[in-house]
């Protein structure tokens, strides 16, 4: 006998009738004007709205089976990574037979020899996001990222944004409007937000909150080094080259991984300074994040959750940044991440320089890759009269010999316009940065 509140396992129309609980029926939270409860919604879900997941690692394997135990039916994955053994412990789509292969693919078999007979059908793509173009991202309805590095997430982010259309009246076209769901953890701790283009704050407008990536400077970690890292981190760098002159550290190698380690330890005990492990060693080698797999649990079920809300309206969205600090007891906290006046992704304003004209121009390059809420790495530059600099390996011969000339000497030979707008392009992003510059 099958009780009130018993699930048949076997029969995929019973297994979502939780979901139909949900979607038939009308909610108080709901907004009214755009929650149509009852089988179309739940129709719409299952047979037309489509999903891509960016990363099939230790938060895209738990999005992609949240997803499909929610109703969602065409799912998308995309991941460039091979299965390494490290990742069994939490990336429970793999086994160890699985190491070496390709990760969205492995994910993308799982999931469909699991969950094909409820009709979910998850296509892989194992490749790199960059490998796509704007009509491969058009396709979806959703996207959510479960990346680990700060650079794939403002790509995403950008491409989505220049997909945006406007009107004349320079509203944006709705359907061109792809929400992007962005997760992140780090051990404890982890973040999911809402992105809609244009609408929301994007993840550019929150760039300087990330800390630079940890570089220790090398006058401490070869003179005054005081933590274990600064030990492992001065082998890394000087002591492998100078020990293994023509040969490239291979991560992957316990021999390698060995080596360092015991020279770390070794510097660390001159020093007196204690903490040096095998795993450390590991971590700082690899510039490894520690993830927890309860951590990516909690962040993929608040992703998905608002997957399934941005798509049916069955409830308010998140608005729009959830932070959620297990490090530090049990802390949620949700607020409004506000949109930034002069975000290079979505603000579409100018930016105004202030700059001596002695400024060479490597000076303004250099300077546009220190701001930390640009964070450019190769820009070009263009203006209305002429190609200022080109970073391409190609083209950059050529304009090369400008690089020590001042601004005063650029505006003086035509090449730029005193108060012109400048166009900054960089491979990091699809979107285009224009600057003014005044000189003084
Ligand atoms: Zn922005």
């Amino acid at each position: 006998m099958v009780g009130d509140g018993d699930v048949v396992m076997s029969d995929g129309a019973d297994r979502h009738k939780h979901l139909c609980k949900v979607l038939y029926r009308k909610s108080p939270f709901a907004d009214e004007d755009c929650f149509q409860p009852g089988e179309e919604t739940r129709k719409y879900l299952q047979e037309e709205c489509k999903v891509l997941v960016i990363g099939a690692g230790g938060l895209g394997c738990e999005i992609l089976k949240d997803l499909a135990l929610s109703g969602f039916r065409d799912i998308h994955v995309i991941d460039m990574d091979t299965i390494d053994i490290t990742n069994l412990n939490r990336q429970f789509l793999f086994r160890s037979r699985d190491v070496g292969r390709p990760k969205a693919d492995v994910a993308a078999d799982f999931i469909n020899r699991r969950c094909g007979h409820m009709g979910v059908n998850v296509t892989p793509h194992n490749c790199k996001i960059q490998d796509y173009a704007e009509d491969f991202y058009s396709q979806f309805n959703v996207i959510i990222a479960g990346l680990d590095n700060i650079t794939a997430r403002r790509w995403i982010n950008s491409l989505l944004h220049t997909m945006v259309e406007f009107d004349e009246d320079e509203n944006p076209d709705g359907s061109t409007i792809k929400p992007l769901l962005d997760g992140g953890t780090e051990g404890l701790k982890g973040q999911s937000r809402v992105i809609i283009p244009y609408m929301t704050s994007c993840f550019d407008c929150s760039l300087d909150s990330f800390p630079p990536q940890v570089n220790y400077p090398m006058c401490t970690i070869a003179e005054t080094p005081r933590l274990p890292e600064h030990c492992i981190e001065y082998v890394l760098v000087v002591e492998w080259d100078k020990h293994f002159p023509n040969r490239k550290l291979n991560t992957d190698s316990p021999q390698d991984m060995k080596w360092i380690f015991d020279q770390a330890k070794e510097r660390a005990d001159t020093f007196g300074i204690r903490g040096v492990t095998y795993s450390l060693t590991m971590g700082v080698v690899k510039r490894i994040i520690p993830a927890v797999a309860s951590t990516n649990a909690l962040i993929a079920a608040s992703l998905v959750n608002e997957a399934l809300k941005i798509s049916t309206y069955c409830g308010p969205v998140l608005n729009t940044y959830m932070m959620y600090m297990g490090n530090e007891g049990v802390y949620i906290h949700t607020f409004e991440y506000e949109k930034k006046d002069d975000c290079l992704v979505c603000s579409g304003t100018i930016r105004n320089l202030s700059m001596p004209a002695a400024t060479s121009l490597q000076g303004l390059i250099d300077s546009l890759c220190a701001d930390p809420s640009l964070k450019l790495q190769r820009p070009s530059i263009t203006s209305d009269k002429a190609v200022v600099f080109m970073s391409s390996p190609l083209l950059r011969k050529d304009h090369e010999y400008k690089l020590p000339m001042t601004l005063r000497q650029l505006v003086d030979e035509g090449v730029l316009g005193e108060n012109e707008v400048l166009i900054v392009t960089d491979p990091i992003i699809p979107s285009k940065l224009k600057i003014r510059i005044a000189l003084t």
